[in-house]
């Protein structure tokens, strides 16, 4: 038996991926390691709920308000109108995506991605059973790598991808009390805070009976447990008993090639797509499956390897201006303290609310008022020019 497609990693990328190749009567299989929980503040758009079908029991909280908090704790409260960000626990929320993956028609093997074989009889997939132990051999036409960040099909299989940039997140999950100290069970913080974090950010994100805190990094010799100690104490969250403490990588850049010109194309994480200065990467993650997916369909029926190339093609049209827009933003407000100080500032705007919300939740850039746009560019000069004074609201 050869399958059209295999696809190494079952998070919320290569589930999307196998679960579309599925529906499209392709013959697929997912292989996930499985075992371990990624570690994620579960965080996700309405978007996402929409165009993936995410059903409301996956839905652990809904947040109706972001907080976001500057060096010196002046704090914006951002109120989410019209609809709410959900928050998922990813033990349960990929494997409802595998096992959904799988009633649609993907064959799923649980073990450990090894490597891809070739020879004149075709392209082969080599994974450790989890329960056997033994080597498995799958032969296929094409492959998907959704293995996540350190992805090691992009390591073997493309070009760059040994050299992915990356952040390194830390997290505390803690069973969560009601509503105590300043955590409120209904409200996001995101914490701008040299402190905490010199060049990313801090948060505290509600998950129904537990909560995520933590914060990530790129910077080496960051105590990342301190820093999220120092978080749950200022939330008033010293006392709550740890369930696990984790951390992983966040990719900070997408590759510049997606494809090896032949049989592979990485995505998600193992293509290094994650937003820039928010870190959200499950939406994306799902887009960039859905985008291999259709990319793999192109070339079975084409027989053309460079259709592969579609997939990074068809995200970035779709979401390179929101990436260039974030990345323009880290690069201008995460450098300082007193330049997040001016990020904060600059939230008080509701206009800025508006364009950034509807951004993330629906991901569209909206066509706001042509003033409002004109209004923010210039308030944006004037911060990052210090021509007002950083609290200036
Ligand atoms: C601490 C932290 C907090 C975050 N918070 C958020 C948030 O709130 N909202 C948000 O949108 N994003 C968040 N992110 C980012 C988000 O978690 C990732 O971008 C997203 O999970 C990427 O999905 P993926 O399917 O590409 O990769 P992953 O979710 O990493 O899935 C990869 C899969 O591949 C499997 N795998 C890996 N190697 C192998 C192998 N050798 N063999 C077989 N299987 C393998 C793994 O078991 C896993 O299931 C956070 C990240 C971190 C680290």
């Amino acid at each position: 038996m050869i399958y059209d497609v295999v696809v190494v990693g079952g998070g919320p990328c290569g589930s999307t991926a196998a679960e579309d190749l599925a529906r499209a009567g392709k013959k697929v299989a997912l292989i996930d390691r499985a075992g371990r929980i990624k570690p994620c503040g579960g965080a996700i758009p309405p978007r996402l709920i929409q165009d993936f079908d995410i059903p409301d029991d996956q839905l652990v909280a809904k947040i109706n308000t972001a907080r976001m908090i500057s060096p010196t704790q002046r704090h914006v409260d951002i109120p989410i109108e019209d609809g709410f960000v959900g928050m998922v626990d990813r033990e349960h929320f990929d494997e409802f995506l595998r096992a959904r993956a799988a009633r649609s028609g993907a064959d799923r093997h649980t073990g450990t991605f090894l490597r891809v074989e070739r020879d004149e009889a075709g392209t082969r997939v080599v994974y450790r059973d989890k329960e056997s132990r033994e080597e498995v051999t799958l032969d296929t036409k094409l492959i998907i790598g959704a293995d996540g960040a350190r992805s090691g099909v992009a390591r073997a299989e493309i070009p760059g991808g040994q050299e992915i940039p990356y952040v390194i997140a830390y997290h505390e999950i803690i069973e969560a009390p009601g509503k105590v100290g300043t955590y409120d069970p209904a409200r996001c913080d995101v914490i701008y805070d040299g402190a905490i974090s010199p060049d990313f950010y801090g948060w505290v994100f509600p998950h129904g009976k537990s909560a995520s805190v933590g914060m990530g990094t790129g910077v080496d010799g960051v105590d990342l447990k301190k820093a999220t100690a120092d978080l749950r104490a200022a939330s008033g969250l010293t006392d709550c008993d740890t369930i696990r403490r984790e951390g992983a990588p966040i990719p900070l850049k997408p590759l510049d090639r997606w494809d090896n010109g032949r049989d592979v194309v990485v995505a998600g994480d193992a293509a290094g797509v994650v937003a820039p200065s928010s870190g959200e990467g499950i939406f994306y993650a799902m887009a960039c499956g859905r985008a291999a997916a259709t990319a793999a369909q192109a070339t079975l029926s084409s027989g053309r390897a460079k259709d592969l190339k579609l997939a990074r093609k068809m995200f970035l049209k779709k979401h390179g201006t929101v990436f260039k827009v974030l990345q323009s933003m880290q690069d201008a407000y995460y450098r300082s303290d007193e330049r997040r100080e001016r990020f904060v500032s600059l939230c008080h705007d509701v206009d800025v609310q508006k364009l950034t919300f509807e951004a993330y939740m629906n991901k569209e850039l909206v066509k706001a008022r042509p003033l409002a746009h004109l209004k923010i560019a210039v308030k944006n000069i004037a911060h990052i020019t210090r021509l007002v004074p950083a609290t200036t609201t």
